[in-house]
């Protein structure tokens, strides 16, 4: 190991405590969907804590709804901010490194927004109370995705306090809303911040995520007939038996949409998952159900449009009604509320690919694997916008399940990694002993 990189080795060993206690207080702030500001105020102290200055992004409302690559949503996004913190670089000066000593600029994004505890009763301790056994550290959003905001801000903490100078930039950003829509990471595109590459520090360990599926959010609406149960057999039409048979119709879709996966999903045995994640309806045991609301997610591969998508969802319903005698006459209504995006895959031969790979071998000893997820990320606005962007972040488990955990060996891990690529990717002026 070089001299400079043994600096770095120890400035980023130095920052490991700054670095739990910030996760701590990241997973006791309950950033669901509408809570985020709490986590996105720690956020900005953390980057002004770095010595930048931190920028509020505003969620803007109008501006999402006109970009054809927003997601729908019926929500208030009023008060929403991403936060972001650039470190300029010396754009001009000698640099050494930094694709042939232009310097080039970097994001390194992360996701302030957690998804809800799913059942807090299952947890073993309350979900938003951080508790540490061992290296695991355990708490809703720890892995997917705080501990990853930290380890990325630690790694930036770590060479400024190090002396490092860059000759490319590197934007620090904080977005919310990824678990629903992506348009807080869309608002920041749609803002200006943009650069040569993004690194997103999801929980993505030991490999590079380089390809990921879109995901389609919807509701179907069914409608009954409400009706004394006792008669049930005779009169009314029952909202929630009429939603099985529509499940049903959709579970269809979803094994079709597995038969043949394209590559590289095809490595995958049940790449495309249907998730029935909420059902609503009815109003009392002794009546027929008059209403009923299902809300699925659905994959699609990389190259199938949401708008495809949304046929496909749509003519499955429409078919499974016309064959019902009853839904027939009470045709189910499709909306569309959260995700409406396209996968994406970046170039395994991406320079990003390759030297964050050259940067993980630095402190790992061999390079990490490049793989699919079957899963959407932020990843895609900024592959769409022309920035490779792939994900790489702590290892975590059980995310959006129950005793949600993340290691804490391994954020360090991820701060070395990052604090060993990012001069390699920016260039760097001159390094100086602090
Ligand atoms: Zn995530």
């Amino acid at each position: 190991m070089s001299a400079a990189a043994l600096d770095i080795a120890a400035a980023v060993a130095a920052e490991r405590e700054w670095m739990e206690q910030l996760l701590a207080r990241l997973v006791a702030a309950e950033t669901t969907l509408g809570n985020e500001e709490a986590g996105q105020a720690l956020v900005a102290a953390a980057f002004a804590d770095c010595g930048l200055e931190p920028l509020s992004v505003p969620l803007d409302a109008a501006r999402l709804r006109a970009d054809p690559h927003s997601s729908p949503f019926s929500w208030s996004v009023e008060g929403k901010r991403n936060v972001v913190a650039t470190w300029d670089g010396r754009a001009g000066a000698e640099a050494s490194g930094g694709g042939g000593g232009r310097g080039r600029s970097l994001i390194l994004c992360g996701h302030i927004d957690v998804v809800p505890p799913a059942s807090a009763a299952l947890w073993t301790s309350p979900p938003f109370e951080p508790r540490v056994e061992g290296d695991w550290l355990y708490g809703r959003g720890g892995g997917d995705m705080k501990a990853g905001i930290v380890a990325m801000t630690g790694a930036i903490r770590a060479l400024r306090r190090a002396g490092v100078e860059l000759a490319g930039s590197v934007q620090l950003q904080s977005v919310v809303e990824e678990e629903c829509t992506g348009n807080g990471a869309l608002q920041c595109l749609l803002d200006g911040h943009t650069a040569d590459a993004c690194v997103l520090t999801e929980p993505h360990p030991d490999h590079l995520t380089v390809a990921q599926v879109g995901v389609l959010w919807f509701h179907v609406d069914v409608r009954g007939v409400p009706a004394h149960a006792a008669r049930a057999s005779t009169l009314g039409f029952n909202a929630i038996d009429a939603t099985y048979t529509l499940l049903r119709a959709l579970r269809e879709l979803e094994a079709e949409a597995n038969v043949a996966p394209p590559p590289p999903y095809d490595a995958f045995e049940h790449p495309i998952n249907l998730n029935p994640g909420i059902v609503s309806g009815g109003d009392w045991a002794s009546t027929v159900a008059a209403e009923c609301t299902l809300s699925c997610r659905l994959g699609l591969y990389p190259g199938e449009s949401p708008a495809d998508a949304r046929r496909r969802v749509e003519d499955t319903i429409a078919r499974a009604a016309a064959a019902d005698p009853l839904l027939r006459d009470h045709p189910p209504l499709v909306r569309y509320d959260g995700f409406a995006c396209e996968g994406s895959v970046v170039d395994a031969g991406e320079p990003l690919v390759q030297e964050l790979s050259a940067a993980y071998a630095s402190v790992h000893g061999s390079a990490p694997r490049l793989e699919a997820t079957t899963a959407t990320t932020d990843a895609r606005h900024y592959v769409r916008h022309g920035i490779p962007a792939v994900c790489f972040g702590p290892r975590a488990e059980r995310i959006h399940g129950i005793d949600e955990r993340v290691s804490l060996s391994s954020v360090a891990e991820v701060a070395r990694v990052l604090a060993a690529f990012v001069p390699m990717w920016c260039g760097t002026v001159h390094t100086q002993e602090r």
